[in-house]
């Protein structure tokens, strides 16, 4: 990772297919040499891609695999060592893993390639004497033990942070539940947003590069629709590509909780601070694009208000979960899920306790069968009415 680097190459893709984005790629990075400039022969390098839960590709809520394979590819041909990974939501085990590596693809792009997926499920602590508010980090080993690390985040909306990217991406090192914790203990998001950016500097990934060919809008980062962009966008600093797939999209930096934190501390967060490379945005920008509201302008206010108000202006104004029991197949994912274990089997479908509810939305996000859809209060909406 760069930080100093500011350039973002932004590229029209319009399918996925391995060698076009191949070639797309190969170009792309010639202003940092080509890859030989990441990767040195016989270097470990990690493809840390999204693999949130075991959806299939066309459902666009994990990193394409031709996307993957291209990489890997490359990663190859300069002769490094491609180990494929991610610590999807829900427990880390082989069990899960195997389930998400065949639905995503994963299992696919290591069949045809040689390369190795993860199976290490060990964690490692480090101290993060750098970090804002973690001070110690609990990483996967796959992580620790990459020479080189290839950050591949899927463009997508997200219901707690509004988009998904270079940095969210890289919550997947932390392992399994462990996620849950730092959900449950960070639940004001400009705090989560911190600790984002604490974990996004402290793995340094050396590159990013952005699965937009097709992203998700609405209701992400599992259960919105599929979007064509046609996009790929390639930089060595995550923070400057996410102001980039912001523009692409148009929301504004500052209403994306990562990157408003980011520019408080002194990292890229306006589009005059980065340097765009290739393909004008305009030319790739969507006439359209839902974007999910989020909710942390109520927790501005909740800090004004004496206690017994702010309970009230929390349930008044705060979208929360809404569990479908017609849909809801009883699989328990969210229950195991739910940082707070508030959501429990009911006799048709599940109930979580609302009063204890964190918003984190974890429980959307993981389930399978989009049960979970986030209700916003009218009042909430009047009050905070979306803003792109
Ligand atoms: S709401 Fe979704 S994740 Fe939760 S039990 Fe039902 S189907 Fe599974
Ligand atoms: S019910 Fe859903 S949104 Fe609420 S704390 Fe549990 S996982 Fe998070």
């Amino acid at each position: 990772m760069n930080l100093q680097d500011k350039r973002v190459m932004v590229m029209r893709c319009e399918r996925y297919e391995v060698n076009m984005i191949k070639t797309i790629l190969q170009e792309g990075l010639q202003p940092w040499g080509g890859i030989e400039h990441f990767v040195k022969p016989g270097q470990r390098v990690l493809l840390k891609v999204n693999l949130l839960m075991a959806k299939k590709p066309e459902e666009v809520t994990t990193t394409h695999p031709a996307v993957v394979q291209a990489v890997t590819e490359l990663v190859q041909a300069a002769q490094g060592q491609v180990v494929i990974g991610d610590s999807p939501g829900g427990p880390f085990t082989k069990a899960l893993l195997q389930r998400v590596y065949r639905r995503t693809g994963m299992e696919g792009v290591a069949n045809a390639t040689g390369v190795e997926l993860n199976w290490d499920f060990g964690a490692v602590e480090r101290p993060n004497p750098e970090g804002k508010i973690l001070k110690t980090l609990t990483l996967g080993k796959f992580i620790d033990d990459a020479d080189v690390i290839i950050n591949l985040p899927k463009l997508k909306t997200h219901g707690m942070t509004k988009m998904t990217g270079g940095v969210k991406n890289m919550f997947g090192a932390i392992p399994g539940l462990i996620k849950a914790e730092y959900h449950l203990n960070m639940q004001d998001i400009n705090d989560f947003s911190n600790v984002l950016i604490d974990i996004a500097l402290a793995t340094a990934p050396d590159l990013t590069i952005t699965d937009g060919i097709i992203g998700m809008e609405g209701e992400g980062p599992s259960g919105g629709k599929s979007i064509e962009l046609n996009t790929l966008l390639i930089s060595s600093n995550p923070f400057a590509i996410d102001v980039a797939v912001a523009e692409l999209v148009k929301i504004k930096q500052d209403k994306i909780p990562t990157i408003k934190a980011a520019g408080e501390r002194g990292q890229v967060a306006l589009l005059n601070e980065i340097e765009l490379l290739g393909t004008p945005l305009q030319e790739l920008q969507p006439t359209e694009f839902a974007s999910p509201d989020i909710s942390y302008s109520a927790k501005l206010l909740e800090r004004f208000l004496p206690n017994f108000v702010a309970q009230w202006v929390t349930r008044a104004l705060k979208p929360k979960p809404i569990f479908d029991p017609e849909i809801c197949i009883q699989c328990g994912d969210c229950i195991r899920s739910c940082p707070p274990q508030i959501i429990t089997r009911m006799e048709k479908g599940v109930k979580a306790d609302l009063d204890k509810c964190i918003r984190c939305f974890c429980c959307q996000e993981l389930c399978p069968k989009k049960a979970v859809s986030i209700q916003r209060p009218l009042l909430g909406r009047l009050l905070f009415r979306k803003q792109k």
